[in-house]
């Protein structure tokens, strides 16, 4: 039984209702996880008598909120329904973000979306923003996280740097996580890691070229987005030059964390046309070739 919305990958949509028999069951071939955040699950079947009885969980594209259809309802048989025929009729659909706040923001990012070059990211991005949720938890640190749990974005007003937030890069930077985990899995590429590996040398042999860039008056000097992707690539040593970035603690608990930050500070730079775009063909040329491919 896959999940129900617009996000859902194509293995899953293509096994879903799908019934085996026990001997067959096997992970990642017949039995989920069928990939990386795979949000399959197995249900019991009982046979043609009780399989149409009862209903089951979806995401309504309209409001973004979970609703119920026919448990026998197929994710082609949803799509068709619920999706294909109602993007016939309308317009683009936002979810209904009930903070006030949040909305204005969410509205400025999607005209942003749309007023920006189409290519395969952007357009994907577009359709993420139209079925993610956002959700308010003031009881975290940052401003805004995705959270892959809850597979929703958090936000807090009351954070430290809420307010200094460039708020169409921060709503880039998480979508493209969902996006991350959901679809392109950067941190499992080959060449994406090769990329990485092969851009640290750099970024030292450069040192003192990006420590100008981000000094006062620099042509990067409030780039956080940038920022961050040295202060990755250096594991934090270079924070002291950087206008910002995570720090080395958190590098260095996760290596995915490498991946995953790099490639949502790449999306948000590339969708946004930020100036720092110019550097995707100078040192940072062989990570957007491989990011160039893992987002197709
Ligand atoms: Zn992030």
């Amino acid at each position: 039984m896959a999940t129900l919305d617009s996000v859902t990958s194509d293995i899953c949509r293509e096994m879903d209702g799908k019934v085996f028999s026990m001997p067959e069951y096997e992970p990642g071939s017949t039995e989920p996880p069928f990939h990386v955040w795979c949000r399959t699950t197995t249900v019991p079947a009982f046979g043609d008598e009780f399989d149409h009885i009862g209903e089951r969980a979806a995401r309504d594209p309209d409001t973004g909120k979970t609703c119920y259809v026919p448990v026998d309802m197929k994710y082609q048989e949803w799509k068709e329904k619920f999706v294909d025929e109602r993007n016939k009729s309308n317009a683009v659909q936002v979810p209904q973000i009930r903070d006030e706040t949040i909305r204005k923001v969410n509205e400025e990012f999607s005209q942003v979306l749309h007023n920006s070059k189409s290519t395969p990211i952007s357009d994907k991005m577009i359709l993420y923003n139209e079925v993610t949720e956002y959700q308010l938890n003031e009881g975290m640190n940052g401003p805004f996280v995705y959270n892959p749990e809850l597979d929703v974005i958090q936000y807090n007003p009351s954070a430290l740097f809420y307010k200094s937030c460039d708020m169409n890069f921060v709503q880039a930077h998480e979508l493209t996580h969902r996006m991350d985990i959901i679809e392109y899995h950067s941190w499992v590429n080959k060449k994406f890691l090769q990329a990485i590996e092969e851009t640290r040398k750099k970024v030292y042999d450069n040192s003192d070229k990006i420590k100008e860039w981000f000094s006062e008056g620099g042509k990067y000097d409030t780039d956080i987005a940038l920022a961050d992707i040295f202060s990755s690539l250096s594991n934090g040593e270079l924070n002291s030059i950087l206008c910002g970035g995570h720090s080395p603690g958190y590098w260095l608990e996760d290596r995915t964390y490498v991946c995953m930050e790099i490639f949502a500070d790449m999306a948000g730079i590339d969708v946004l046309e930020y100036d720092s775009k110019a550097e995707f063909y100078g040192i940072l040329e062989e990570l957007y070739r491989a990011y160039r491919e893992v987002t197709g």
